[in-house]
This record gives C-alpha cells, structure tokens and sequence, in this order.
C-alpha cells in the first residue's frame, strides 16, 4: 500500500495535477471574492439608493409605474424634459420615485447619476456632493461623475479636494485633454492659495506669482488679487505683462509682422486684458516714474485724463476718451463685460468658469465707451435749471399780461 502511494508520489503526473488543483482552487478563490464585492458594491448602492427615496410618489406616476412594464426610460425623460424646463424640484421628485422601484444595480446608477446632477443643478450641493461619492466608490473610472464631483467640491469652497478629483480626471483623460487639465489645475492651486489661512501673506504672494508666471492662464485672477492685496507687486507683474507678455495673440503669427511688432502686439493685448482692472485706479494711486516708458499702460491713463501729453493712444475706444477729455466739456467713460471663449455667452461679471457652458479659462473682456455718469447728472441738473428757468419766464409773463 504505501509502495503503491510512493509510485504515484515519484509520478511526474501527480506533481503536474497537485500544481493544476492549487491554481485551481486560487482561481475560485479569486472568483469568489470578486463576486462577493461586486455584491456589496451592489448593496451598498441598493442602500444608499433606499436612504434617498421618500415615497412621496405623485398618484400619476405611480398609476404609470403600475400599468407599464419597464417605466424608467419614459420616466427618465420625462425628469429630464421638467430639469431642462426649470422645474428641477418635479424632476428630482421623479427620480426618486424611479429610484425606489427600480430593483436592476444598473439602471440605479444611471438614475442616481441624473439625480446628482439635479441636485446640483438646483444648487443642493451637499446631496449631490453624497450622491457623486457613493457612485464613485463603486464604480471609480466614471468620467462624467468625477468632471460632476470637481464642480461640486470647486462650488462649496473644497478646492485641495477638487485637486484630488482632478488628478483622477486627468488618469482618465487623453493626451489632447492635457492642456485643459492644466489651466484648471493652475486656476485650483490659485483658489487653494488664495483661501489658506495658514500661509502668510508674503508666502502667498510669493506662490501666486511663481504660478501665473509659470502658467500664463491666470493672469486676471493673479492680478485682480495682488491688486488689493499688495500694490508693489501688482504694479511689478503689470509690468511685466507689458513688456514680455505670454499670451499668443492670432495676429502674432503674421509673418508680415516683425519680432518687435509682434511682441508690441503681444503686450498691447496682455495689458488690455486686464484694462478693466487697471481702470479702478485712482489717480494718486498709481505710480506714474515707473510707467512712463510703457506707452500701451500710459494710454489707459491719458484715457482717463490723468495724463495730457498729447499722444495719442492706440486703441480707438482709449483714443474717443482722450480726446473727450482734451477737447469737450462732455465726458465719457467705459463700461465691462465679459464673453466665454467657448459659448461667446456675454455676462456683467467676471467668472473663470463659464455659468452657460462650464467651460474654463479666462474670458475675454468687452468694453465700449459710454457717456459718463457724472456728465449725465450734470446735464440733467442743467435741464432741470433751464426748465426752472423757463418756468419762472412764463410765471413773469403770464403775471405781466394779467396786469
Ligand atoms: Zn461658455
């Protein structure tokens, strides 16, 4: 007996099968285990799915829910044609009410998803923030949702997390999305920055303008903050910008132009657009030794009519103003606005992300001349004397005929 074990011990066979039984079983093993988090994945959904839905289902859908067999693309649509009319309070309702019923993991997610985005389309960030999350950890390579969660955490003030997300963004993204990917990591480490209570200001400083030289893209938001919080180094950047400027203008690619023209054109256009910035100042405010050299900053300011050399400035719109200044009594002023790069929306305030198209990047600045204030209100008090004036004349003669 044990002679017969040790033949079968010594047969190359036996190795061969023992070998095939162990991957065998790791196999199943494996199997096994996938198979038991692919369940609590599940769960875990079906739950977090259950802890939203408040049965408060409107008898209509419910009288749908009972007569269809598969009701939840209809009543998908039908959420989403109340969230694109408005009524994203109805919609969410809706949602929930599929949410409950649905029992398929698969279309639980994909409702949730569209739940989320309500949410955070009718400004419930924190729901959405909960929804976005749950989704992410059981199906972590969701590119919409993680593009949903960065939003989520950019609007409530979260922006390291935001980072956090945005990292998993870009090991999603393809190369041609790279570029993106780093302007709004630029503009998310300048909100980090911007937000700390724990760097000084002279770090912060420091790290603002290492990063806007470094990316070129964050130049408004880099200089509207040194503006207010450190006037020096505000002038020193605009400086800068006037001289070496980073941003590639279309024009600059004429071949017609040369080196000197095209970077003139560079500068011109780095400082105009951030012309509604420089605008603000006040004239004892700005330091007019250092700028005197820099003739595309020094027209903004014989614009505003602080300064009467009798240059003439290059932008048409600075150029009306200077010589209202020089030679009317009227006055003008400009007025701001500021166009998506993507959708070309055009809105009063500035916004490094688009509230239309959520795109990114920083908008163009739109300014026209207008008649200033200060001159209407003194035109207006004029009219107001001559009609008071006229008033009295009329009194006096009507007062003299009836005598
Ligand atoms: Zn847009």
């Amino acid at each position: 007996m044990f002679e017969q074990v040790m033949y079968f011990y010594h047969d190359p066979l036996f190795g061969a099968s023992i070998l095939l039984g162990i991957v065998a079983i790791l196999i199943f093993a494996d199997w096994g285990r996938n198979k038991y988090k692919a369940k609590k994945k599940e769960m875990a959904l079906q739950d977090f799915a259950k802890s939203y839905s408040d049965g408060s289902l409107s008898d209509e859908i419910i009288d749908f829910l009972s007569i269809s067999k598969n009701p939840t693309p209809s009543l998908m649509l039908l959420a989403k044609t109340y969230s694109l009319a408005g009524d994203r309070g109805y919609a969410i309702k809706i949602y929930l009410g599929i949410l409950e019923k649905t029992t398929n993991t698969q279309e639980k997610l994909i409702i949730l998803e569209s739940l989320g985005i309500t949410y955070f389309e009718a400004g419930f960030l924190q729901r959405a923030k909960e929804i976005f999350l749950e989704i992410i950890k059981a199906y972590p390579r969701n590119r919409q949702v993680l593009d949903y969660l960065m939003r989520v955490y950019e609007n409530m003030g979260e922006y390291e997390e935001a980072l956090d997300a945005l990292e998993s963004i870009e090991e999603l993204s393809q190369p041609k999305q790279r570029a993106s990917i780093e302007q709004m990591r630029s503009y998310l480490h300048f909100m980090v920055l911007k937000n700390s209570n724990f760097l000084s200001l002279e770090k912060k400083r420091k790290e603002i303008i290492s990063l806007m030289r470094y990316c070129g893209k964050i130049n408004r938001l880099a200089l509207e903050y040194l503006s207010v919080y450190d006037r020096e180094a505000f002038w020193i950047e605009v400086l800068e910008l006037g001289t070496q400027s980073s941003i590639k203008h279309d024009l600059s690619a004429n071949p017609a132009l040369t080196k000197n023209e095209q970077n003139s054109i560079d500068s011109n256009e780095a400082i105009l657009q951030v012309l509604d910035i420089l605008w603000r100042f006040g004239r004892e405010e700005i330091p007019f030794e250092k700028l005197k050299n820099h003739k595309s900053i020094m027209d903004i300011f014989r614009a505003k009519g602080y300064v009467k050399d009798n240059q003439e400035c290059e932008v048409f719109e600075l150029e009306a103003l200077r010589i209202l200044h020089a030679h009317s009594t009227q006055r003008g002023e400009l007025t701001f606005e500021y166009r998506c790069n993507h959708c070309k929306n055009i809105f009063p305030f500035d916004s490094y992300r688009c509230a239309v198209c959520a795109s990114i990047g920083q908008m163009d600045l739109v300014f026209r001349v207008v008649e200033s204030r200060q001159s209407q209100f003194a035109s207006s008090i004029d009219s107001m004397q001559n009609s008071a004036f006229i008033n009295s004349a009329k009194q006096f003669a009507s007062n003299f005929s009836a005598t």
